[in-house]
């Protein structure tokens, strides 16, 4: 069993039940393994384990107190999916609202959206869908093309964080539910902590006071969840996520410390707990009594494009100023139908482009298009220092490539936008070499 989430990172899982009963209820076979607390459980255990967390998370930390209307936004990940299926399971009767957002990524977002409109459906919770492209205009893709291209899920994440402010509002959704796990929690925190951003670390919490009237409270109900368990729940009950992974995903900071943490809860099991215990006992409490912590009402202001709140000096939003470097690009293409590439090269001198198959070698032997280079498909996954090196003889013409179904010569395409190149992918591609 394979899961995906954002970000590129794959799990793998394959349960072999253990030779002895559960040892929670004595009776059921015994299958999973809960590593934070070293039992081997059956699946009913599992999910009551599982639940019970959740329960005791949210009312330890209050987080539904007087709520009218919880907002959970599901991407098609495991971490949303998860999170929406057990809130509708253990709170039958809270009133949630499902959102997601389509952000337009090329051959990923779509995929996406139809898992999570699969997931609603099941367990009947209402939808909302808000399609940036349409809506808006532009895609996150679109960033490739701005001096954000190399901090795409940085853009990703404030555009997203403006929509969930937005959206949530015209909804009438008081609470937010994410799904951030406890693995999440304490990467991002360890991160920031060597960043020195301790105001960062602050918002880290297991819940999110509005920061001005009219905003919702952020909870985090899955806050003592290890990221481990929530696979484990994803993949057991069948909830629906997607098997495609964003082609923008990148080993990010918190990604790396992540992988750190995981060595050394391999000597301490519990160390993911403590060291998030002396986050939210110690260190939180004591960077909240700092004076530079808390801003005052005088500093937010309304964004003069957008009207949401901002704390920017110039009165225009994070959102805002990003979105404008798009409004003003000539040029937003990263892919062209094999018309549109034929038009190009009928009117461009031959040395000024090339064109690559990024398909099998036998298959670009039988047909391939015209004066096309072969390029190995593992190439996709070659670091950025590599992609760079092997291109480099290319630095000043314009590239095309072109795959089986277009994916993955889009990522590639995506991948050398970064580094500068001017690359497009070919879509239809089974179009270009019938012809
Ligand atoms: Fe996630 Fe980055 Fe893709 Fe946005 S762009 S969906 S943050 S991987
Ligand atoms: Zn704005």
């Amino acid at each position: 069993m394979k899961y995906y989430k954002c970000g590129g990172e794959t799990f793998e899982l394959t349960l072999n039940p253990f030779p002895f009963k559960c040892k929670r209820c004595k009776g059921n076979e015994a299958l999973i393994e809960i590593p934070s607390q070293g039992i081997k459980v059956c699946l009913t255990c599992f999910n009551q384990i599982f639940e019970n967390r959740l329960k005791n998370t949210i009312k330890r930390y209050r987080m539904f107190r007087n709520t009218k209307k919880v907002g959970v936004f599901v991407s098609g990940g495991k971490d949303s999916a998860a999170l929406l299926f057990s809130l509708k399971k253990v709170f039958p009767e809270l009133v949630l609202q499902a959102i997601h957002l389509n952000l337009g990524i090329q051959y990923y977002s779509d995929l996406a959206e139809e898992t999570v409109r699969k997931l609603c459906q099941e367990i009947e919770v209402p939808l909302y869908v808000y399609n940036i492209p349409k809506e808006e205009g532009y895609s996150i893709d679109h960033f490739v093309h701005t001096m954000f291209k190399n901090k795409i899920c940085s853009v990703c994440g404030v555009i997203k964080r403006y929509l969930f402010t937005k959206i949530a509002k015209n909804l009438g959704i008081d609470v937010i539910a994410t799904g951030h796990h406890l693995d999440d929690t304490v990467s991002t925190m360890l991160t920031l902590f060597f960043q020195g951003d301790f105001e960062g670390i602050v918002r880290l919490g297991p819940v999110l006071p509005p920061l001005y009237p009219g905003q919702a409270t952020k909870v985090k109900p899955f806050y003592h969840t290890p990221e481990k368990d929530i696979f484990y729940y994803t993949a057991l009950n069948k909830i629906p996520v997607e098997t495609c992974t964003c082609p923008h995903g990148e080993i990010t900071p918190s990604k790396k410390n992540k992988k750190i943490i995981e060595e050394w809860e391999k000597e301490n099991k519990q160390f993911k707990y403590q060291l998030l215990s002396v986050f939210v006992k110690k260190l939180i409490p004591l960077l909240k009594t700092h004076p530079d912590y808390k801003l005052s009402s005088s500093e937010f202001k309304s964004c003069v494009k957008c009207g949401e709140i901002t704390t920017a000096s110039d009165e225009i939003c994070s959102r805002c100023k990003r979105v404008s470097l798009i409004e003003n690009l000539k040029e937003k293409k990263l892919e062209l139908t094999p018309e549109e590439f034929k038009e190009f090269i009928e009117n461009h001198p031959k040395d000024d482009w090339r064109v690559f198959d990024l398909r099998e070698k036998e298959d670009f032997e039988k047909s391939a298009f015209e004066g096309t280079l072969w390029v190995n498909p593992e190439i996709v996954q070659a670091s950025y220092r590599k992609l760079s090196k092997l291109f480099k003889p290319y630095r000043n013409k314009t590239l095309f490539f072109y795959c089986y179904t277009g994916r993955l010569s889009y990522i590639l395409t995506l991948k050398l936008r970064k580094l500068g190149f001017k690359a497009f992918n070919i879509s239809f591609p089974e179009r270009l070499l019938i012809s």
